[in-house]
């Protein structure tokens, strides 16, 4: 299942660029004016970006690849999903249209714990041929980097399992992955009213041990009332930092626990959620540079009533990222343009915001901001042409899947406008 495609080497011309998503220092051309950008692809890496007629002589040896004037964007970037686990859970979307709460979904047993059941009985293939099918439906649509979470084992190996899953998709698909341990995402059954000495498993045993391993990029925490608390959560973090790891927070979904305050504290790359953030936890992360990770996937489907005060981030200047949330339960969404759309539609964000909150602010989230989300020199070539006449068209159908050219880790892994069949055969796809 190695990753499939032609070297992506050349000069990409005839691009028309995003405001914004393009190197700072390049002078764009008047985009208004229908002006083009040209990207020129060396050994994988984008070396050079400008002006469509002035790319260097220096290059004109490498092979020329016509846009035709498509629509040029960063390789997507999905910052929060939980990819990787067993099972489905259609019969919670049942019992919530009867009526139920996500907070008496998960007391009557359902919610995460049937994730976790499900989780552990499966084995890392099985586990793996599950989660090929879901990523290969965001790789479709432009994404470049992932971030994959843990958070169904609930126990060491089951955790490990997991996040070695995440490890493989990325090497099997060829995109960049960010594994993200959530030990504390729940109480599973055997620690049921043991809240302490399930943290304490997590900050001695489990993460120490999954980190030396080389599965752990980031560590996250569902600081709610049905999870874990403000103390235990900073235990978690504690322990993160001791062993230099990043953090990152699911928090103020259901309240206002004050989570993304202490997050911020720590440094925090992402605080996601936020529907009942607080004044105090915007200083908080905007002093932090803690980027704001909005999932209107989780909103829908919960139909959820409390707004993220977008408003008040965007006065703030706190970077808005938008993510599927991919999950079982609330958000089993596969499309980060749906979630483009649900940003505009439900959060009212700007397109702009929500084509960078896919893209630049989405690769802050996870720490990547020197290579992805950005379309510029020094970086590992990953960009997708799109086949539409606005940038607005991202975020305005609905569940539809432009044909796009994707550029992934150097390779064009899908040629959806024919940029590569029309240059020449050796190139094709
Ligand atoms: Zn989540």
């Amino acid at each position: 299942m190695a990753s499939k495609g032609s070297l992506a080497d050349g000069v990409w011309r005839a691009l028309r660029p995003v405001p914004g998503l393009v190197q700072p220092d390049v002078v764009l051309p008047d985009v208004a004016d229908g002006a083009l950008v040209a990207v020129v692809v060396a050994q994988g890496q984008v070396c050079w970006v400008g002006p469509n007629d002035a790319v260097p002589a220096a290059y004109a040896a490498l092979p020329q690849w016509d846009g035709g004037g498509a629509l040029a964007t960063p390789g997507l970037v999905d910052c929060h999903t939980h990819l990787v686990y067993g099972g489905q859970r259609a019969n919670e979307f049942a019992m919530r249209l009867a009526g139920a709460t996500y907070e008496e979904v998960a007391r009557a047993g359902g919610g995460i714990v049937s994730s976790v059941k499900a989780t552990r009985a499966a084995t890392e293939d099985e586990l793996f041929a599950l989660a090929a099918p879901r990523l290969q439906a965001l790789l479709q649509e432009g994404v470049c980097a992932i971030e994959i979470k843990s958070g169904y084992g609930l126990a060491l190996e089951h955790e490990r399992k997991q996040l070695r899953v995440a490890r493989r998709l990325g090497e099997a698909f060829g995109v960049t992955v960010c594994t993200t341990f959530l030990g504390a995402h729940a109480l599973p059954p055997e620690y049921m009213g043991r809240s302490q000495a399930y943290t304490d498993l997590v900050c001695n045993e489990m993460l120490p041990a999954l980190a030396a391993e080389g599965l752990v990029d980031a560590v996250d925490v569902f600081c709610e009332r049905i999870a874990f608390t403000l103390a235990e959560t900073e235990q978690v973090f504690q322990a993160a930092q001791k062993l230099g790891i990043p953090v990152k927070l699911h928090a103020e979904q259901l309240s206002d626990m004050g989570g993304s305050a202490l997050a911020a504290r720590y440094g925090a790359l992402s605080c996601d959620h936020i529907e009942h953030l607080s004044a105090d936890g915007i200083a908080a992360m905007q002093s932090a540079g803690t980027v704001a990770v909005l999932l209107p996937g989780a909103y829908y489907t919960l139909r959820d009533t409390q707004l993220p005060p977008i408003a008040a981030l965007r006065a703030a200047g706190v970077p808005m990222a938008v993510s599927t949330d991919h999950n079982p339960g609330t958000s089993p969404a596969l499309s980060l343009l749906l979630m483009a759309n649900m940003a505009c539609t439900l959060f009212r964000l700007t397109v702009p915001e929500a084509l960078a909150g896919i893209t630049t602010h989405a690769a802050r989230a996870l720490g990547l901001q020197d290579s992805h989300g950005l379309i510029a020199s020094g970086r590992p070539a990953n960009f997708v042409l799109w086949p539409v006449a606005e940038a607005a068209e991202l975020a305005y159908w609905l569940g539809h899947k432009p044909a796009a050219t994707i550029v992934r880790q150097g390779l064009v892994v899908a040629d959806g406008l024919g940029v590569c069949a029309v240059a020449g055969d050796h190139h094709g796809v």
